[in-house]
């Protein structure tokens, strides 16, 4: 092996590749930008998703012909001197880097005029060499135009996904800036069709209304205390992914799972399983309670007292949903509710946020819930409460009589019942040990399999009365990319004006108890980045998530099985031990385990004792 020394240009694409990771990582540090060039009007436009081009227009104060060939060289910025002008740091941006990073890996044209100039500069770099500086007429501000991306970086072109889902990316990302900066009036466009536009009044409402639309927008409350303020939505209007909660920490979106908890909990026990609310939360904190200076493709914040910025967002969003009547003061607080204590998973530690941009992890239908108490779902007393949760207290007692023999199975071990423990777990008495099954876990795993083999075959079963839905900018830009996909799974839906589909035919396997809405968590699942290939995945996944509806479920529910069927069609199914979420069904304690417990490290010394 021969240690050589890189040359330049793949030292500075590595370095790029750092940055710019995707259409969307371009967008964001256009957008950043435009936006500390004081821009009260920045219009974005890609095609197909980025990946043929990007353009992002401003009004800002724009940048001389000497600044702007400045602008495109390493570590320029106009932003900071030093590291020590980062604590009190205005800006979004400050390392110099993006404009260079995205000089090195397409072909960048800038073409701006500075407003105290006469003329304006149009300035071309191409793989990260300029190549036309030529004098441009145009108004004052910005015009970034970004074409060729990755052209020379095939290994990263080809990690780009389909057009629809790097196009989510992008609106994704600038829908945060919209809402965050309702002052500016943001516009953004796909292949010549305005996904959605605000107009700059100042009105966070207003914002709303033009990326989520009406239905969500009037089920949004206020949110203002102790220096936290934004709106949340009202407990019934959910979606299935958290991506709908952003929050902010002195202006700049954060994708922190302690600051989602902290929404989250506020509403208790009043959102379904595995629903989320709409939320845009802001935060603000002295600049020396957070720190900004990490790496750029990672929105990371550290907080100095995390758990006093918990509890304060919390409160906030509490508040707000007393005011309304939307939650009980007193109301045992949310994560350790035994509801969904157990099964909500949050990958990243609780210390840091994660990531700006690579922020698609599967959080879609993707967890179940309601596994272990049944007490908790039925005890809410307002009326929506009753209607969403009504069905939900399936884990009960089974007829859990201990048996004397063991009953062989073909794929689990042979398990002779013992008991039920917190009416969750069968326990049981295997050859080798004790084997702990989570019926809930299990009850999913075999409805699962039912529901998969129904629907192989099956067709759409037309509705009686069509469902009109109302979509936001984001699940009306995916819509026509997935229209296909949908009918292929039994869905029937047409746009029949702006932002809004009729529903006229569901899976036929699911028929009546199919709440149609749930063809907008369907298209969030086509785009999340877990199931990115074909519509039988995204099938799987919705099933994986019918699987523990109970309106679904009721016919064959634990109350009304046994352990000893429930144990029986577990062990009729493909793959007995997980449940559709990935979740174990079983798990073995070996005699081995329990006899290190005991210490019984050696048989021969079973009874020696301790000195
Ligand atoms: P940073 O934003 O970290 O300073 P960039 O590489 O993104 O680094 O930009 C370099 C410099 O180019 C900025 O500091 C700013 O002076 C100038 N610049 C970039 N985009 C714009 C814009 N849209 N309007 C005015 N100036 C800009
Ligand atoms: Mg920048």
């Amino acid at each position: 092996m021969t240690i050589r020394a890189l040359d330049d240009e793949t030292i500075r694409q590595i370095a790029a590749g750092e940055v710019i990771e995707r259409p969307a990582s371009v967008v964001k540090e256009l957008v950043e930008n435009s936006l500390d060039a004081g821009a009260d009007r920045i219009d974005v436009s890609v095609d197909d998703g980025g990946k043929a081009g990007i353009r992002v227009s401003d009004n800002g104060r724009g940048m001389s012909p000497e600044a702007v060939r400045l602008a495109v060289k390493k570590h320029t910025t106009s932003k900071i001197e030093s590291l020590g002008d980062l604590s009190d740091l205005g800006t979004l941006g400050f390392r110099g880097e993006a404009l260079h990073a995205i000089g090195a890996v397409s072909t960048l044209t800038i073409t701006t005029r500075a407003v105290d100039h006469e003329r304006g500069t149009e300035l071309r770099v191409s793989e990260g060499a300029i190549e036309a500086v030529q004098p441009a007429g145009r108004a004052p501000g910005t015009t970034v135009e970004v074409t060729d991306l990755f052209a020379s970086m095939p290994a990263r072109e080809k990690f780009l996904k389909a057009d629809a889902t790097e196009f989510d990316h992008v609106n994704r990302i600038v829908t945060r800036y919209a809402l965050a900066n309702p002052d500016v009036a943001l516009s953004l466009t796909h292949n010549g069709r305005e996904v959605f536009s605000t107009d700059g009044r100042g009105d966070l409402q207003a914002a709303l209304l033009d990326v989520y639309g009406r239905e969500v927008a009037s089920s949004m409350i206020p949110v203002d205390h102790e220096g936290v303020t934004g709106y949340v939505s009202h407990p019934e209007t959910t979606r299935s992914t958290r991506e709908y909660v952003s929050t902010y920490v002195n202006g700049r979106y954060v994708k922190s799972s302690l600051l989602r908890g902290a929404v989250v909990d506020a509403y208790s026990r009043q959102l379904a399983a595995d629903r989320y609310p709409f939320a845009v939360v802001f935060i603000d904190l002295p600049g020396d309670a957070v720190d900004v200076n990490v790496h750029p493709r990672k929105l990371e914040v550290r907080f100095d007292d995390e758990g006093a910025v918990r509890e304060r967002v919390y409160r906030a969003v509490e508040e707000a949903l007393l005011d309304h009547g939307l939650v009980r003061s007193g109301a045992p607080r949310g994560r350790s509710a035994p509801d969904d204590a157990a099964v909500r998973p949050e990958p990243d530690p609780p210390t840091a946020t994660e990531d700006l941009i690579e922020d698609a992890e599967p959080e879609t239908l993707a967890t179940s819930g309601g596994t272990d108490d049944p007490a908790a779902s039925t005890s809410d007393t307002w009326e929506w409460a009753e209607r969403r949760f009504h069905d939900q207290g399936t884990q009960t007692t089974l007829d859990a009589e201990p048996v004397d023999e063991a009953t062989p199975f073909e794929q689990l071990p042979a398990i002779r019942v013992l008991g039920q423990l917190r009416d969750t777990y069968v326990v049981g008495a295997a050859d080798d040990g004790l084997v702990l099954i989570d019926q809930h876990a299990a009850d999913e795993r075999v409805n699962y399999e039912r529901l998969r083999a129904e629907l192989d075959g099956s067709d759409s079963q037309a509705l009686a009365e069509p469902v009109v839905l109302e979509l936001t900018a984001r699940e009306a830009a995916l819509f026509p990319s997935f229209q296909a996909a949908l009918e292929r799974m039994g869905f029937r839906a047409a746009e029949i004006a702006d932002r809004v589909v009729e529903v006229s035919a569901v899976p036929a396997v699911l028929d009546e108890t199919l709440d149609p809405s749930l063809l907008r968590d369907v298209l969030s699942e086509f785009v999340a980045e877990r199931s990115d290939s074909s519509v039988d995945e995204h099938a799987d996944a919705l099933l994986a998530d019918l699987a523990c509806y109970p309106s679904i479920t009721g016919h064959t529910s634990l109350t009304e099985g046994s352990i000893q069927r429930l144990l029986e069609a577990l062990d009729g199914c493909e793959n007995p031990y997980a449940c559709p979420h990935g979740r174990p069904t079983v798990i073995e304690i070996d005699a081995a385990e329990i006899d290190n417990r005991f210490e019984r490290d050696y048989p021969g010394h079973a009874h020696r004792r301790r000195e």
